[in-house]
């Protein structure tokens, strides 16, 4: 297939705008991505022609909104190669996610002594509710070491697997170093020691083809607007078995079977865990977004961004002499963090603003793993299917005006 970089543009209204006078080059795709027209158009379409609260509804609009948001957690199971769509819950995001099975997994099955290992590249979304239940429930948090070039140290892992091990929670890729773990690898280790697994894939569904029965996952969650779908959309996969064992997160509608003042019986899978009204337009819009992401075909997107990421790796070594790169593992998703000598990285963010770039700056929500490495702030751009290499050549032309200031 020809990857037309020039139409795939055209489908994205907000790359035509200029910021500061200059035509928007926008690298923070690790953050957030831009729209396609197909996703803004479905969120139109659906208030325009079909919006009604879904379930138990029994007129029409309802009907049909409910057809098009269980329609859907179908779509979304094919995605990921989910063997049911009961096993698909919506939530707001990766966070939220984390947090119903830290608290609903994490209350019933974590107890006093049991560990929960992570890795020194967590998202602050994937350490703090575990910190909380650890310190809930009197457990204990181990974490992973990296290698030099940001890898995971697979025999620190294995070291770290004990009778005592509950759960790994663990990162498909890094938002700060771009990592590919070898999830399928992890999770088969923690099963030979009967440990479930967790996995963010907050940063991998948009860039490789993920399959949650040939990983085996136990657990996998996502955020629909790094996949081109709106904001405050998300989703929690769980197997069925250990979704038909976990207490409801939150209480309300939909949640429930029956409801009387002395008890309360719950809802079957997935609605058990959707309390109150879900964003059946958000739904309606992350199905749009999958669709648009496999008519290009994932495969196409992942060889694309790995012709972006190694363009800018290797421009920004050849062309600043003093340039260090943070991540450098063999397997990569197209996220470039960086820095220029000791310029700090606030600064580099800010007068790249002003011509026009957008790039990320900070900790990224990692401080541990910035703080491990000895830094406390980075550069970051990451790299999305509709970024161009003209764009990294603008990128370029700025860094050089920027880093002549100092
Ligand atoms: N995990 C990772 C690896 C992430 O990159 C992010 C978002 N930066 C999150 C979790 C949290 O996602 P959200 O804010 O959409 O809940």
């Amino acid at each position: 297939m020809m990857y037309d970089i020039n139409k795939i543009r055209e489908d994205f209204p907000i790359l035509e705008r200029e910021v500061n006078k200059r035509p928007l080059v926008y690298f923070d795709n690790a953050a957030t991505t831009q729209k396609p027209n197909c996703v803004i158009n479905s969120i139109a379409e659906a208030y325009q022609k079909t919006n009604a609260n879904i379930h138990r509804g029994v007129h029409t609009l309802s009907q049909e909104a409910t057809e098009l948001h269980e329609g859907a957690r179908r779509r979304i199971a094919s995605f990921i190669g989910a063997e049911s769509s009961d096993e698909i819950i919506f939530t707001r995001g990766t966070t939220e996610s984390i947090n119903l099975v830290a608290t609903s997994f994490g209350n019933t099955f974590i107890n006093k002594g049991d560990e929960i290992i992570i890795s020194t590249m967590e998202h602050h979304a994937n350490i703090v509710p575990w910190q909380m239940l650890v310190e809930r429930q009197g457990g204990i948090l181990k974490v992973i070491r990296l290698n030099s070039i940001g890898e995971l140290d697979l025999e620190h892992y294995k070291s770290l697997l004990s009778k005592n091990t509950k759960l790994v929670a663990i990162s498909h890729a890094s938002n700060v170093l771009g990592t590919i773990n070898p999830i399928k690898e992890i999770i088969n280790l923690a099963h030979q020691n009967n440990t479930p697994v967790l996995v963010d894939g907050a940063q991998a569904v948009a860039h490789c083809k993920v399959n949650v029965q040939d990983l085996d996952a136990d657990f996998y969650v996502f955020s629909g607007h790094k996949l081109y779908a709106p904001t405050g959309i998300g989703l929690l996969y769980g197997k069925r078995e250990y979704l038909e064992k976990m207490p409801p997160y939150m209480g309300g509608g939909e949640m429930i079977a029956k409801v009387t003042f002395q008890k309360t019986t719950y809802n079957d899978l997935p609605f058990k865990f959707e309390a109150g009204t879900p964003d059946y337009i958000g739904s309606q819009a992350l199905a749009k977004a999958i669709d648009y992401i496999e008519s290009l075909g994932l495969e196409h997107i992942a060889k694309y961004e790995a012709e972006l990421l190694d363009y800018a790796s290797k421009k920004l070594l050849a062309e600043f002499p003093n340039a260090y790169i943070f991540g450098q593992a063999i397997e990569k998703t197209a996220i470039l963090s960086f820095g220029i000598g000791d310029i700090h990285p606030f600064d580099l963010g800010t007068l790249l603003d002003q011509l026009g770039i957008a790039i990320r700056t900070g900790h990224h929500c990692a401080e541990p793993l910035l703080n491990t490495f000895g830094y406390t702030a980075m550069a970051r751009a990451s790299f999305a299917l509709y970024n161009s290499k003209a764009e990294i050549d603008s990128f370029f032309e700025a860094l050089h005006r920027v880093v002549a200031m100092f």
